[in-house]
C-alpha cells in the first residue's frame, strides 16, 4: 500500500483540484495515505505569498479525515518555500499552525524562482548550483522542515550551455546534504513530477539516489506533486519498484 506525500488541493495558489477530488482518487488509485502540502510562501516576489489560509485549510483537512476514516489516511500538511532570510519567521508560523506534517522546498534563491529564465541569467554553473545547494543544506541544518522535497529541483531549466549535469562535479555539495539528512533524520522524498515533466528520471535523480544509500539512507518517501487528481500517485509503481531494488524502504507511515 502506497502513501503519497505530496499532493496539492486549491489551498494553493497553483492548484484548482478540490480536496474531495484528490481522494477520491487516492482511493480509487489504491493508495493507503495522503498528504495534502500547500504551499506556504514568505516571499512578497512569490506568486503564493499570502495566498495560503491555514484556519480555513486545517478544518476542511479535518472534514476530510473523518469522511475518508478506514479507507484512507488524510494529512494535512503543507510545503515550505525555504529560504534562509525567512528561517524565523518560518519557525514562528509553524509553531502558531499546527500542521500534520513540514515538507521544504527550495523553489527561490535570493528571491528568484529557481528555474525561472531569470535565475540563470548572468550566472556560471558554479554561482546558480552552487547557491542553490547551500540554501538546501541551511533548509536541512534548519531544523523546520520533515522532509526535502524536489532535491534536484534545480535541474528542471538547466540552460543548454552549462553543457550535461556532472554529479562528479558537486559531490562534496550532495555528499555534504545528504549526510546531514541521514544525520538528521530528514526524509528523502523521491518526487515523481519529474517524470511527468519528460525528464528521464525523479527528483532526484537516479544517481543522487544510489549516491544516499551508499551513504547510508534506508527510506525515501514518495510523492507526486499532483496538481490535477489524475496525477496523485503517478509513476509509484514503477518507481518503487526501483527503490525496493536499490535497498531502500519505500514508505515511512509517520
Ligand atoms: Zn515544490
Ligand atoms: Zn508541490
Amino acid at each position: 500500500m502506497l502513501c503519497d506525500y505530496h499532493v496539492h488541493s486549491d489551498f494553493s495558489h497553483d492548484c484548482s483540484t478540490s480536496m474531495e477530488d484528490v481522494c477520491e482518487m487516492a482511493v480509487r488509485k489504491g493508495l493507503s495515505k495522503i498528504c495534502f502540502t500547500e504551499h506556504l510562501d514568505f516571499d512578497r516576489r512569490d506568486e503564493g505569498w499570502r495566498y495560503f489560509k491555514p484556519e480555513k485549510y486545517l478544518s476542511r483537512a479535518e472534514k476530510y479525515k473523518e469522511a475518508y476514516k478506514g479507507e484512507l489516511s488524510v494529512s494535512a500538511g503543507v510545503e515550505v518555500t525555504y529560504q534562509s532570510v525567512y528561517a524565523s519567521e518560518i519557525a514562528e508560523f509553524l509553531e502558531l499552525h499546527k500542521f500534520d506534517y513540514v515538507t521544504g522546498a527550495v523553489h527561490m534563491v535570493n528571491h528568484t524562482i529557481v528555474g525561472s529564465p531569470g535565475y540563470f541569467v548572468g550566472k556560471l554553473e558554479d554561482e546558480a548550483y552552487g547557491e542553490y545547494w547551500s540554501e538546501l543544506l541551511s533548509m536541512v541544518q534548519s531544523g523546520l522542515v520533515r522532509t526535502v522535497a524536489h532535491m534536484d529541483y534545480i535541474k528542471n531549466h538547466r540552460p543548454t550551455q552549462y553543457g550535461p549535469f556532472i554529479q562528479e562535479r558537486w559531490q562534496d555539495e550532495l555528499v555534504q546534504i545528504l549526510e546531514c539528512i541521514i544525520e538528521r533524520e530528514v526524509l528523502l522524498e523521491v518526487n515523481t513530477s519529474a517524470l511527468r515533466r519528460g525528464l528521464g528520471a525523479p527528483y532526484p535523480s537516479w544517481d543522487i539516489i544510489r549516491l544516499y544509500r551508499y551513504l547510508g539512507g534506508n527510506e525515501v518517501i514518495l510523492g507526486s506533486d499532483a496538481h490535477f487528481a489524475e496525477d496523485v500517485g503517478a509513476h509509484f509503481a514503477d518507481v518503487s519498484v526501483e527503490l525496493s531494488s536499490m535497498g531502500l524502504v519505500v514508505g515511512a507511515q509517520t
